[in-house]
């Protein structure tokens, strides 16, 4: 068997296009804040996807860059202002933060129906009760993909490698709603292997290349790959792509496969932040 491949670029575009549609509807554009502190070659890269993707599907994404030796006080500052601007629908920052910010001081500050990457406790907490206005655009867009291929989630074991804030457990939260039986695998876990011999989705966000092997995959299974790592100039997945897909029954890649997704839930979840505030006037 040879696996099928989720095309991430493929859905994402697909998402984006179903957006620019309904904001072309809208009497105002969504507005969308991004701060990003210092130079960190990685989240240039990103800042500017979602600068772009923004633009093509009709947000106005405004970019608030300080530099890397800027205070938690000027970033708070910026955040308590966009906060009260009516027109800013949705603020998001940039992670990481240089080492002197307390990132939690940062997160916490965003008003929670403009917190749009759902970063805060409080989004985390309504996720857990099934109950959140929108997940993290990572693993949102993840439960997307899987959705391509798996119409009925109920009762399929899932297994969730890594167990992050912003990744893991909030993607062990999705595929709990969705009623999977959920394990979620950490670095401390012991005998990974066997475990994930006996999932139906696999989830593999680790950041560790290469790690899943084709013999734990449970022939027929679904794996995703959330991990990027940059490995010899090129970004390799936390999957073994080449051997996995002989036995999964879908994949996705690395680069194509989560990357695209994740930008484009973001988009989604700024016309969500949107359109919830226009209804709360
Ligand atoms: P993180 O470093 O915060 O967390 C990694 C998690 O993996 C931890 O919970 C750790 O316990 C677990 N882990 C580490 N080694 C392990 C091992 N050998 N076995 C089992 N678990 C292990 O990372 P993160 O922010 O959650 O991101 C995970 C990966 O996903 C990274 O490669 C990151 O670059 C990538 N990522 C991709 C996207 C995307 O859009 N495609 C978005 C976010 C993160």
């Amino acid at each position: 068997m040879t696996a099928h491949i989720i095309d991430g670029k493929f859905f994402a575009k697909q998402l984006r296009e179903e957006l620019k549609g309904k904001i072309s509807d809208c009497h105002a554009a969504p507005q969308l804040a991004v701060i990003w502190v210092g130079d960190n070659e990685a989240s240039a890269v990103y800042v500017s996807s979602k600068q772009k993707a923004a633009q093509e599907v009709g947000i106005a994404c405004e970019l608030f860059h300080f530099s890397a030796d800027a205070s938690e006080a000027d970033v708070l500052t910026l955040i308590e202002r966009l906060n009260m601007e009516r027109e800013v629908n949705g603020i998001i920052v940039q992670l990481p933060l240089p080492k002197h910010f307390h990132e939690r001081h940062i997160l916490e500050a965003i008003r929670t129906d403009k917190d749009v990457d759902a970063f805060k406790q409080v989004m985390s907490g309504a996720l857990w009760q099934n109950s959140a206005p929108w997940a993290s655009a990572t693993p949102q867009g993840v439960l997307k993909l899987i959705k391509t291929v798996l119409s009925d989630l109920t009762g399929k074991h899932a297994i969730v490698i890594g167990r992050s804030n912003i990744v893991g457990k909030p993607m062990a939260a999705l595929l709990l709603n969705e009623d999977c039986t959920v394990t979620i695998a950490h670095s401390k876990t012991v005998d990974l292997p066997t475990l994930v011999q006996k999932a139906d989705i696999v989830v593999a966000a680790c950041g560790q290349p290469r790690l899943v092997k084709k013999e734990w995959i449970k022939p027929g299974a679904v794996v995703i790959d959330v991990g990027i790592t940059k490995v010899d100039g090129r970004l390799v997945g936390d999957v073994d792509f080449e051997n996995v897909k002989e036995v999964a029954a879908a994949l996705t890649p690395v680069p194509g496969g989560v990357g695209p997704m994740t930008v484009a839930m973001l988009l989604q979840n700024t016309y969500t932040a949107y359109l919830k505030q226009k209804d709360s006037l």
